[in-house]
């Protein structure tokens, strides 16, 4: 035998040993596949009509984008209401009391930048200390926690008195730093708290608190509770005392949309 003839036999062979059976087997498969009806190229669908998402120009880095209000961009403070803190060099710097937005707001994503004074005084609590509370009643602390011991639950990022920061990621005083926040507000129903407030932070881009069960409003001498408030209430920026300083605050209030009712998923 020559090694062409060697080659005709092996391709008889191969036709004949392989091919055949497995385009049999395949032929068979398919018929059971139709007969119990099976597709095994079919794609799922999940029958639900949902609403095109919006478009939403990101903007540049930190913000805002453009479906944002924003609350401060350097210049006045006209979104606040009549406060005493002081607009200059594109920031603004608290003194005198707090701050309180004229608007309200439920679930949103909050971003705003702030920065400890430069200037080391005091320490613990006294040192930095400002807040954002969300609603008006639920504190994410504002703290200079650079090398500053105070309890975990009242160091920057924590959820004042229920839950610490789940790391430290403070930068040194006199340096800007930024929080972003999403907030689910709680729902009240017939005078008693239905769903709690959720809330989840980044402090300079970095994860401290996740999805965090609010366990009602923080207060420096009560335990957390609840107690029923509007769907939406104003923000607040706490002044205790030291002089911080804000720039480039924007919120968006996020919205939940339904699908269509769910025709039969298959
Ligand atoms: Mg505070």
């Amino acid at each position: 035998m020559n090694a062409s003839t060697g080659k005709r036999l092996y391709a008889k062979l191969f036709t004949h040993s392989i091919l055949v059976p497995t385009a049999a087997a395949l032929v068979l498969l398919g018929s059971f596949a139709a007969a119990f009806g099976f597709n095994f190229f079919k794609e799922y669908l999940s029958g639900i009509k949902w609403p095109e998402p919006k478009v939403v120009a990101p903007g540049p880095a930190g913000g805002p984008p453009s479906d944002a209000l924003v609350l401060f961009d350097g210049k006045d403070l006209s979104q606040w209401e009549e406060n005493q803190w002081i607009v200059k060099d594109g920031c603004a710097t608290a003194r005198g009391g707090g701050i309180r937005t004229k608007q309200s707001f439920g679930d949103c994503q909050l971003h705003l930048e702030w920065a400890a004074p430069e200037k080391v005084e005091g320490s613990g609590q006294e040192r930095g200390n400002s807040g954002v509370y969300l609603m008006g009643n639920y504190e994410v602390q504002i703290l200079d926690s650079y090398q500053n011991d105070t309890y975990y639950d009242g160091q920057a990022g924590a959820i004042y008195k229920q839950h610490p920061p789940l790391v430290n990621a403070c930068r040194k005083p006199g340096e800007w730093q930024s929080y972003d926040i999403i907030f689910t507000a709680p729902r009240f129903k017939d005078g008693k708290m239905e769903k709690p407030a959720y809330v989840t932070v980044l402090h300079n881009g970095v994860l401290i608190q996740n999805h965090f069960e609010i366990q009602g409003q923080t207060a420096w001498d009560a335990a957390p509770a609840y107690h029923p408030h509007p769907e939406k209430m104003p923000l607040d920026l706490q002044y205790h005392g030291n002089p911080l300083k804000f720039r480039n605050i924007w919120i968006r209030e996020l919205e939940t949309y339904e699908p269509e009712p769910a025709k039969a998923a298959k």
